[in-house]
């Protein structure tokens, strides 16, 4: 069978409100403007009815399909099975709350196919989110920008479009989904785009993300700059920092001993060593310059040993 023209996966979790609206507008779009499809709809441990309602809509239409994960393993995870199974030459992400609006996806799915992007992102340009999210996501993307260098005014909309292999080559692991984007420029897809999105409010049920969203997003943020970065080299990272602070605290060492030496040989009143603040700056300079060299070490050791399976992206090939 050929591949549908578009997959849409939707991560839920307690959505079974939603989920048949949802459905029924998606699938009135698409058919509309004639897209071949699929719909995957993840249910992330729902203890609803979320996964009767998948059942019976698969039931229906054989292009609605369903994945159930055992217990609550959170969006990204949900994201990454879809991705695993999805055959579309286009793939579409969409939350199941219906704060997204299917009436983007020929848009997303022309700016894919006619205009050559890798992603393109949602922005929510006006949110119907409560200010308490509102600001703190502004500064948010902000920092998200300055990190990655990727320009997108909203990192976190659920409502993305990716070329297949996009999502075929990245891995959304732990709290990632915040992080696609980034994932996918790491991955060498370059061409990211956005697209202005109608937002809506939520209809039915609650946000399932607490304000700890944004701290476990920040770290999470830290985390990927520095893994995309220094992933396969922690040597240059934890080395440079190591033998710079190693080697102050070399010097400042040699100076006080030096110091001293030429004070008792000239006759003069000498402080101890010990009794010098430069001492204990010396002292903490060396040994944090052991620990962090030792510890770009045992990373580079535990790179050796850790296969390079999906490391790079081959994009194209001649004769091959
Ligand atoms: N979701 C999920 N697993 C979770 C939490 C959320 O699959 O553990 C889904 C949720 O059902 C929705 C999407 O992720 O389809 C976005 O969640 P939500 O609308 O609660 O987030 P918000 O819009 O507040 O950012
Ligand atoms: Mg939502």
């Amino acid at each position: 069978m050929p591949n549908p023209d578009i997959s849409i996966v939707v991560p839920l979790y307690n959505e079974e409100e939603s989920l048949p609206e949802l459905i029924a507008w998606n699938k009135r779009v698409l058919s509309e403007n004639g897209l071949a499809y699929e719909i995957i709809l993840v249910d992330d441990g729902s203890d609803d009815r979320s996964w009767e309602v998948i059942r019976q809509q698969a039931e229906q239409d054989p292009n609605i399909k369903g994945i159930r994960f055992r217990r609550n393993y959170g969006k990204s995870a949900a994201l990454n099975e879809g991705f695993k199974v999805c055959t579309g030459n286009v793939v579409i992400t969409m939350d199941a709350d219906m704060q997204d609006s299917p009436d983007e996806i020929p848009g997303l799915y022309k700016m894919i196919r006619k205009e050559g992007f890798d992603m393109v992102s949602g922005w929510k340009k006006k949110r119907f989110d409560p200010i308490t999210k509102t600001i703190p996501t502004k500064l948010f993307n902000k920092v998200a920008r300055g990190f990655s260098g990727i320009k997108l005014h909203d990192f976190n909309c659920g409502l993305k479009a990716y070329r297949l292999e996009v999502v075929q080559s990245i891995d959304v692991y732990g709290e990632m989904h915040r992080y696609i984007p980034f994932l996918a420029k790491w991955k060498g897809f370059k061409k990211i785009g956005e697209k202005v999105v109608e937002h809506r409010a939520r209809k039915f049920g609650s946000t399932k993300f607490g304000l700890e969203r944004f701290v476990y997003g920040f770290l999470d943020l830290l985390s990927i700059s520095f893994i995309t970065k220094f992933k396969r080299r922690p040597m240059h990272f934890f080395g440079t920092l190591g033998s710079l602070s190693f080697l102050v605290g070399f010097i400042i060492s040699l100076t006080i001993i030096f110091q001293k030496i030429y004070g008792i040989s000239q006759g003069l009143k000498v402080r101890d060593i010990v009794d010098q603040p430069l001492f204990y700056i010396a002292l903490v300079g060396i040994i944090v310059g052991v620990q962090l060299f030792l510890a770009g070490y045992l990373a580079e050791l535990i790179n050796l040993d850790s296969n390079n399976k999906s490391e790079y992206q081959i994009g194209e090939r001649i004769g091959l």
